[in-house]
């Protein structure tokens, strides 16, 4: 049969769902830090999305999603039983997992889920993690327990002070930065913005940062130049490249813009759609 079956789904928090996806092949070679490429119907967009967990035994993978625009939206009105067209995978090149002594892992809102499979690879490894994690509330903290359980030190933060700290998660590492705190890496995983302020302030106390990089991304596989970053003032694609990079070497306000290119198209053609979406309900 054609297409890949979605076996469960929950709703993590508001527009935030988790997804588990029938696809062994990419299960059974999935690696830390990698992602795959996925299409829910075969006129729909090809997202990107991280490999958040997977099962080889069971043959599946695990992805969540933020609902931001059509495709996110289309994906998460899919249920169990439900087929998306393609899934494409595993993509990128694996987290480098060593032995750092420290290891701080900052990650902010939905890309929280996607620090899990690293975190827990570095603690593998023997590392002591330290995660920093923010929200802009705290409903929206998801995976928690998750990335706690395998953490051996956990930091909250919310932009509302709904729980943990009252800030941004880059204020607080920095608060622990001041306080003597000399982790031997930082992985770093959000909005660009958040990595960006990551990347200064880890460049203050000079502690090595990588950040996974989250730019516009199409045919996965180096062809389209879409998800092309400028990488110490040289042009890298980052879904063969990356995703993940020196985060000092970032050209953080080109990723930035090229992130808004089309963000007015992005609007009305959700505009668009939640439209029609209420007109087929309302029928
Ligand atoms: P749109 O309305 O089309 O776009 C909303 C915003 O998302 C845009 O302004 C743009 O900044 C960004 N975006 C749009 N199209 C793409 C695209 N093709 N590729 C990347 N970004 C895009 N999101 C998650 O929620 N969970 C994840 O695990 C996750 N992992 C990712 C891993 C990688 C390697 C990359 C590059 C991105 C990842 N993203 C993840 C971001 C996710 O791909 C975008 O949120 C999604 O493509 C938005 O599509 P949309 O049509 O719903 O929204
Ligand atoms: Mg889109």
């Amino acid at each position: 049969m054609v297409g890949f079956e979605i076996i469960n789904r929950k709703n993590l928090a508001e527009g935030i769902v988790e997804m588990d996806v029938h696809a062994p092949r990419v299960a059974c070679s999935a690696r830390p830090g990698q992602f795959v490429i996925v299409m829910a119907c075969e006129e729909c967009e090809r997202i990107p999305l991280t490999l958040v967990d997977w099962s080889c035994r069971e043959g599946w993978i695990r992805l969540v999603f933020q609902e931001v625009g059509v495709s996110t939206y289309k994906l998460g009105m899919m249920d169990v039983g439900e087929r998306l067209y393609h899934v494409a995978g595993p993509i990128g090149n694996p987290t480098h997992i060593d032995k750092f002594g420290t290891v701080a892992i900052v990650a902010g809102g939905v890309a929280i889920a996607a620090a899990y499979p690293i975190a827990r690879a570095f603690k593998e490894a023997g590392n002591i993690v330290v995660s920093f994690i923010g929200a802009r509330n705290s409903r929206l903290l998801i995976y928690r327990d998750r990335i706690a359980k395998i953490s051996d030190e956990v930091h909250i933060s919310t932009d509302d002070g709904s729980e943990g700290f009252k800030g941004f998660v880059t204020q607080l590492l920095e608060k622990r930065l001041v306080d003597g705190f000399k982790p031997g890496l930082v992985w770093v995983v959000g909005p660009a913005p958040m990595m960006r302020s990551c990347s200064t302030v880890t460049k203050r106390f000079g502690v090595k940062t990588i950040a996974s990089l989250n730019p516009i991304m199409v045919c996965g596989m180096g062809m389209c130049g879409a998800c092309r970053v400028r990488i110490k003032n040289e042009i890298r694609f980052t879904c063969v490249d990356g995703p993940e990079f020196d985060a000092w070497d970032v050209d953080w306000d080109e990723l930035i813009q090229r992130l808004s290119a089309y963000r007015e198209e992005e609007s009305y053609a959700l505009k668009l759609f939640l439209e029609s979406r209420k007109t087929k309900v309302g029928r």
